[in-house]
């Protein structure tokens, strides 16, 4: 194999590997910040749902004073129907006595929602604080896998960092130039290798010319994808 491919062949395989740490670290970083999201608007969820029961308990409170209120009323009324002075001023207090009867009523049926609402609200706290626990427990399981491997990952990285460095230099200037461009736009994909006579980026089926020159060591791009080519070791041999 020629010298130029072969530093081509390091290469495109260093800055790949190098490559899939840096984009594996992001990823689970990113993970973990969806997870946390998650978590937080699941919290949120169980806030509100605490709210909600407080409200709820407090309207059942609240109807149960005025049913109180109501009930002592209508007992009042009743006195003072029992001490009416004429017929007009009887059946006055008749009506009141309705009024505060059938408002009652409504009130019980008021009281009886809400109490569902308060039962509601309670299994939705159990189940929102059940999905809360196992949410963190999966979040820490996550983060502690994260937190074992990232250091082999950073040492492996650092490893490879200083090799590409030290293979990049082998490479003639003016290469080196191209070289750097290329990476810079494409990162480990700046290379190709050639597989059954085409570029393995695009596909393109290069000449009997191209491979030639390409075996004799010439530095050659893809005329498609413009990505510099090697013939890999294995297929050269
Ligand atoms: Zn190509």
């Amino acid at each position: 194999m020629t010298v130029i491919g072969r530093l081509f062949e390091q290469l495109h395989g260093l800055r790949t590997r190098l490559h899939e740490i840096e984009t594996s670290r992001e990823r689970a970083k990113r993970q973990l910040a969806i997870k946390t999201t998650g978590i937080n608007k699941k919290k949120e969820e169980l806030e509100q749902t605490r709210n909600d029961l407080k409200q709820a308990r407090m309207a059942v409170d609240q109807k149960n004073l005025n049913l109180k209120t109501n009930e002592s009323k209508i007992a009042d009324w009743k006195n003072k129907q029992n001490q009416a002075s004429s017929n007009r001023e009887y059946d006055i207090i008749k009506n009141q006595i309705l009024a505060d009867t059938m408002a009652n009523s409504v009130l019980e049926d008021e009281i009886i929602e809400s109490l569902e609402k308060v039962d509601r609200a309670q299994i939705a706290i159990k189940e929102k604080e059940q999905e809360v626990a196992a949410a963190e427990t999966e979040f820490k399981k996550v983060e502690a896998d994260l937190t074992a491997k990232l250091p082999g990952l950073e040492k492996e990285a650092a490893k490879l960092r200083i090799e590409v460095e030290e293979t990049e230099k082998q490479l003639p200037p003016d290469i080196e130039v191209i070289y750097r461009r290329l990476v810079q736009a494409h990162g480990p994909d700046a290379l190709s290798a050639v597989a059954t006579r085409s570029c393995s980026n695009c596909y393109l089926e290069l000449t009997q010319q191209m491979l030639v020159e390409l075996r004799a060591g010439k530095p050659l791009m893809c005329k498609s994808c413009a990505r510099y080519l090697y013939v890999p070791s294995t297929v050269e041999s």
